[in-house]
């Protein structure tokens, strides 16, 4: 990281931070922000995390989760806090129409105090709206870069057991248990966060196997009734629309992971979870190998992320956003087809 001398000289003093993350926070999106706000703590800044909606349950488990500000809840107080902010971070995300109100308040703050803004990322195509940033797109995670920011101001020794618990958490969430986007860096990062004495299993079991009876028969249901395979295009979709969303009660975090199935299937190279929101159309993007869904993301659903794990969401119909992947398909599958038929 070019300044980080600034950086150094920035936290060299106690100062008010804000730690904002994305909405619809994630392991990564939590475990960074939290493992960065233990630290910052530890060297005696006073530090908030906000995120503008809330997280999943399964996440309880994580140290002073329950102290994240949500702020479609907690504007009033995260507002005033914001004013007397020297830093603020930016973590887990690419622009701020990421993080909705909060976006907007930021940089409104920004224009009118000394208020510095850091991004720490791993999402390709990031804009320009930080002072400095740790933007590196090969990274597993969040979780790695916050460690590797550590290690940059040369802190690794206050990472103890509750730090390791949120980057280890960031770590197995975004590479799906270490199977994908991991390089050497990773496991290098995941080897130190286990020397701090942390239970892998426990924080694994805690993530993966503490489903709700309700979220097992809703995934049952997903893949037996709302699953279409398009065979010409190697690409499968799974719809939910409100009804299901009624039926099963589906709250947020409960379709978490649905998507990555279907790439469970050998021919499958695209898989599309379209989901009807109260007010959105949301849809979560995978792939396997060259084809990124991050464009297909960013051109048609204005959203974005990584080249094998996208979203975005529109205004409009369910049948509209179904109709629409459909049709921007094959211009992204015939390009992959003639690639491999090279
Ligand atoms: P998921 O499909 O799990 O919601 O998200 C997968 C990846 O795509 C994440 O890295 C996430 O940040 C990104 N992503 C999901 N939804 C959106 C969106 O609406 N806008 C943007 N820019 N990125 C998104
Ligand atoms: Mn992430």
């Amino acid at each position: 990281m070019e300044d980080i001398a600034e950086i150094k000289e920035l936290l060299s003093r106690p100062r008010n931070i804000l730690i904002s993350s994305h909405r619809n926070p994630d392991g990564d999106a939590l475990g960074s922000s939290l493992a960065l706000s233990l630290y910052l703590q530890q060297l005696g800044h006073k530090v908030e995390v906000v995120t503008p909606s809330e997280y999943p349950h399964t996440f309880e488990y994580l140290p002073q989760v329950r102290d994240i500000k949500i702020y479609d809840v907690h504007s009033e107080m995260v507002d005033p806090f914001l004013e007397t902010c020297d830093v603020i971070f930016a973590l887990d995300f690419n622009g701020l129409d990421r993080i909705d109100k909060l976006g907007g308040k930021i940089s409104e703050v920004k224009d009118r105090s000394k208020a510095k803004v850091i991004m720490i990322d791993h999402h390709l195509d990031p804009e320009p709206f930080y002072d400095y940033g740790l933007s590196d797109t090969a990274a597993s995670s969040t979780a790695e870069l916050v460690f590797e920011f550590i290690q940059f101001l040369e802190d690794t020794r206050y990472i103890g057991p509750d730090i390791a618990t949120c980057i280890m958490t960031g770590l197995i969430t975004d590479t799906g248990s270490f199977k994908y986007n991991t390089r050497p860096a990773t496991f290098i990062c995941a080897a130190k966060m286990q020397e701090r004495g942390i239970d892998v299993k426990e924080i694994q079991d805690a993530i993966f196997n503490s489903m709700k009876v309700k979220q097992m028969k809703l995934l049952a249901h997903a893949l037996f009734k709302r699953m279409e395979i398009l065979e010409e295009y190697e690409t499968a979709i799974i719809v939910l629309n409100k009804y299901d969303y009624a039926n099963f009660d589906i709250q947020r975090g409960d379709t978490e992971g649905i998507v990555n199935y279907m790439l469970m299937m050998k021919n499958i190279k695209l898989a599309a979870f379209i989901t009807q929101q109260p007010q959105i159309v949301k849809i979560s993007l995978r792939s396997k190998g060259d084809i990124s869904v991050q464009e297909i993301a960013r051109n048609h659903f204005r959203g974005g992320g990584h080249k094998n794990a996208a979203g975005g969401a529109l205004y409009g119909s369910l049948s509209m956003v179904i109709n629409k992947f459909k049709e921007v398909l094959p211009e992204y599958m015939e390009k992959v087809q003639i690639e491999n038929n090279k």
